[in-house]
């Protein structure tokens, strides 16, 4: 086989016919006009629902559609066997969408972006087509298969709620009187959590914090509050560094 090119590109799963995808729009322009593929290249395209292809591209019909024809498929490469749901309070900025591209680079399956008490920012001031864009782009930067879902923005205590209805455990972000991550996680049997199909949730405050009342809330729900240290990060950074913290203790 020749040289596979490193980028991915995404199909819709309704594009995939038999041994034939259809890539369109971006994909296929970044494909011919970008990377200035010919027929014959060989690519890796992701339909967002677990499934991996090799494919070659066989004809470029115009600027915005391209036959590709697989060669390989390949179900959930590169996902990872836990679930994590992360819920993100709301920052201002630029910076929910790092949460999200990170999140997704590292791994979770589920955000769901909400509202608590002391956001600043507005909840209908977020764009749910730049979310996808942004976790659609982290995807395939990462090699993933499959596009994780970005829910509505819905309340802090309907997510917390949310939380508690599922197979999970569940956290708290707080840098305060909170046991450590890592003691929480080192007292976590991995095979019985994944035995039991359990999810882990992860819950990040907004750049005030949660308020002592959601902290409570939470862990009416069996949430256990937990800290990353002494120091006080940023929401974003919090984020990041409980997801990272859970996929190296779940995948080594
Ligand atoms: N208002 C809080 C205070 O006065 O200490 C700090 C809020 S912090 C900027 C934003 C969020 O990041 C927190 O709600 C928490 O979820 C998370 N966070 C920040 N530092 C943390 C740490 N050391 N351990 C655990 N979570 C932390």
């Amino acid at each position: 086989m020749n040289d596979v090119l490193h980028d991915y590109y995404y199909v819709h799963p309704s594009d995939v016919h038999n041994n034939a995808i259809m890539l369109r729009g971006d994909e296929c322009i970044h494909l011919v006009k970008v990377k200035r593929c010919a027929p014959g290249a060989f690519i890796t395209v992701v339909d967002g629902i677990g499934n991996e292809y090799t494919a070659v591209l066989q004809k470029i019909i115009d600027r915005n559609s391209a036959v590709c024809s697989i060669i390989q498929s390949r179900h959930k490469p590169n996902e990872p066997f836990v679930n994590v749901m992360l819920i993100a309070a709301l920052i201002k900025g630029d910076r929910f969408d790092y949460i999200i591209e990170k999140a997704v680079e590292l791994g979770v399956n589920l955000i769901v972006p909400v509202f608590s008490e002391r956001c600043v920012r507005m909840p209908g001031g977020h764009k749910a087509d730049r979310w996808r864009r942004i976790a659609l782009s982290a995807m395939k930067q990462s090699h993933r298969s499959v596009l994780p879902t970005i829910s509505e923005v819905e309340s802090f205590l309907d997510a917390v709620n949310y939380a508690s209805s599922i197979n999970s455990l569940r956290i708290i972000l707080e840098n305060v009187s909170a046991v450590p991550l890592k003691r929480y996680l080192a007292e976590l049997s991995l095979d019985t959590f994944i035995e039991k199909g359990r999810s882990i949730v992860a819950a990040v405050g907004p750049e005030g914090g949660f308020t002592e009342e959601e902290i409570q809330t939470a862990k009416t729900k069996s949430f256990t509050a937990v800290s990353l240290g002494t120091r006080r990060l940023r929401s974003d950074t919090a984020a990041v560094a409980a997801i990272s913290a859970i996929m190296t203790h779940c995948e080594g």
